[in-house]
């Protein structure tokens, strides 16, 4: 689906981004912006600012920011089109069906999704159809899984051969370098490509809003002497700490049920999913990660951790807690019975019987409690002392504290305790974890301070770095006439730092084509770094436009703008017009030979002419 631009364009300009994100965020105001707690990250003081002149949000703690299309599409990890679809729909504005397509060239992202939409095709019709791949159809078949849920799952077979998928890319004129890139190829010294799949199960991992990220490949015959998985390596489409296999298609389940199962394997979605149970996730390889319980909770925040019985899956088990716990999850866990897995059992015991474990599953104390019993930590003293311990431990990352409390009494009656001790003991640990936390801000502040002088460092001066960053903070105003004002006096490329070189001329650029609102000029800033700059000064505490904050009236505050503008114009100029003089002057000094005298002497004289001209245009001479 396209949407033609001036649609775009009409649902962009009726939105209001702060009515949109408090949908979603409590915001409060404050002078002229709104904060509240930034979703994309964990925070306890907010440091997440909406702008309602300027119709952008950004996080001062992790520099997620942009547009109110931006907004949509991050918290719901929806897609562009999705996402204006939605605000449509709040306006109740009807999109235009057969519009005409968009002209703009495909992006590099879109290039390489349709190069795994063409893979997972392929390997999905080796499955289906390919004589060759009967063995994974006797594969599939031994596992129970039906045509239909391979289907589902975009399941697939990569043909035991160096060339087949290579030639089929080749076929559709694939950009092999491409390819290799997101892992479907490789390539030899000679540099000849090759299948990097090869004789093996595919599983296709998708997004969210189903597009084709990643390939896990399962080996057919585990007896081979080769990894039983090979994955897609992170790509600029794939970040495996972000991924959860299955989503795509349990996201509704998951909502519907307000409950998820995570899983270890993409055999125990695909398993549990054919069997009804569809609100199932799998961590697909790694240990669970903080981005991928983020994600996860965009959903639900109750959750059933179902790891496969052996030490390392218990282990794995055991670390999610943490985290889990730490984003506000209500955790419970199952251990199933005789080793078996959510894929083995559920095909041996069926859909009723694992419903009753999910039904049955502990708590993470009561889990945890059995964990060490097992291990024979309450064996002896000093052994139970540390495992009350790290039970405690895990109470103190919830942060309700009606819960902490049930928990507490739940320890002390355990293990005969007085709540008095544990209460102690928990104290200490949330002790320990603020700490943790101060240490964590500071650590912040420090790179945010030496990114700072990162930026600076590229400047001649302070002085100038600071002139430059006030002069593109206003340029960031979405004022026509103060960008007009500050390119009457600056060119784009007189912005000495990098950064601001290249905002002054995105700026410049879109006014050209009669866009200048802030929110259109961010958007059109593609690298990541000079947005998050570009944001953060615009939105920043340190904002010149503070002063005049309590200047209530609107049109006054862009008046000031203006005159500020304008002041800074001049100041610059000056400052400018100053440091060439004394260069000169300089050269004077050192030059040996009279031509090249005469001619400093000459230019110093036009520069101060235009000084003067500068200074009294103005009528303001406190500068020299
Ligand atoms: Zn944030």
């Amino acid at each position: 689906m396209q949407i033609p631009e001036h649609q775009v364009e009409e649902i962009r300009a009726n939105t209001d981004i702060v009515d949109l994100i408090s949908g979603f965020v409590q915001l409060r105001k404050r002078g002229r912006n709104y904060i509240g707690l930034c979703p994309f990250h964990n925070e306890k003081t907010p440091s997440f600012t909406v702008s309602p002149d300027k119709q952008i949000y950004h996080c001062f703690g992790c520099h997620a920011g942009g547009n109110a299309i931006r907004f949509l599409m991050d918290y719901k990890n929806i897609s562009f089109v999705e996402s204006v679809v939605e605000l449509a729909d709040n306006l109740g504005i009807k999109i235009e069906e057969n519009a005409a397509p968009n002209v703009e060239e495909k992006s590099e992202f879109e290039e390489l999704y349709e190069i795994n939409v063409l893979a997972a095709k392929y390997f999905s019709n080796n499955l289906l159809k390919n004589p060759k791949g009967e063995i994974a159809r006797n594969y599939f078949q031994n596992r129970k899984i039906k045509p239909k849920t391979n289907t589902i799952f975009g399941l697939g077979f990569s043909l035991n051969e160096w060339d087949s998928l290579l030639n089929h890319l080749k076929e559709n004129k694939v950009n092999l370098q491409q390819a290799k890139d997101i892992g479907l190829v490789d390539s030899k010294d000679d540099g000849n490509y090759y299948d990097k799949y090869r004789g093996r199960i595919i599983f296709p991992i998708f997004s969210p809003n189903g597009r084709v990220i990643a390939f896990g490949g399962r080996v057919l015959n585990p007896d081979e002497k080769t990894a039983k998985y090979i994955n897609s390596p992170e790509s600029k489409i794939y970040s495996k700490r972000k991924t959860l296999y299955g989503l795509y298609h349990s996201k509704e389940e998951i909502r519907r049920l307000d409950k998820a199962i995570l899983v270890e394997g993409y055999m125990d979605v695909v398993s549990l999913f054919q069997n009804g149970v569809k609100n199932v996730v799998a961590s697909s390889g790694t240990a669970l990660t903080e981005e991928q319980v983020l994600l996860l909770s965009r959903f639900t925040k109750n959750i059933v951790v179902n790891f496969d019985a052996d030490l390392a899956g218990q282990k794995a088990a055991t670390r999610s807690i943490e985290i889990l716990l730490k984003h506000g999850f209500d955790v419970k866990l199952i251990l199933l019975p005789n080793n078996e897995d959510p894929d083995s059992y559920i095909n041996n015991f069926g859909t009723e019987e694992f419903g009753k474990q999910v039904a049955n599953a502990k708590d993470f104390l009561e889990f945890q409690t059995e964990q060490f019993f097992n291990a024979g930590a309450f064996n002896d003293t000093k052994k139970s002392a540390e495992a009350i311990r790290e039970l405690v431990k895990n109470v103190a990352l919830i942060k309700d504290e009606l819960k902490r409390n049930i928990f507490i009494k739940t320890i002390s009656k355990k293990f005969n305790l007085r709540e008095k001790l544990i209460e102690k003991e928990l104290d200490n640990v949330l002790g320990q974890n603020i700490t943790k936390e101060i240490q964590n801000e500071v650590r912040t502040e420090r790179k945010n301070a030496s990114n700072l002088n990162l930026l600076q460092g590229e400047t001649e001066s302070n002085f100038s770095f600071q002139f430059e960053r006030d002069l593109i903070k206003l340029l960031l105003e979405g004022d026509s006439e103060i960008i007009e004002c500050i390119f009457d006096g600056f060119q784009p490329n007189d912005f000495k730092n990098k950064v601001f070189n290249q905002i002054a001329n995105n700026v410049e650029s879109n006014y050209h084509k009669g866009i200048f609102k802030t929110s259109l000029i961010i958007d059109s800033l593609l690298d990541e770094t000079i947005k998050t700059t570009a944001l953060s000064l615009t939105l920043g505490e340190d904002v010149i436009s503070e002063r005049w904050n309590d200047k209530n009236e609107d049109d006054k505050i862009q008046l000031n703008h203006l005159q500020k503008a304008k002041d800074l114009v001049r100041k610059y100029s000056v400052l400018l017009l100053n440091n060439q003089i004394t260069k000169n002057y300089h050269q004077i000094l050192l030059a040996e030979n009279d031509e090249l005298v005469k001619q400093l002497l000459i230019e110093n004289k036009e520069l101060t002419q235009q000084r003067k001209r500068i200074l009294e245009g103005q009528g303001n001479s406190d500068l020299i």
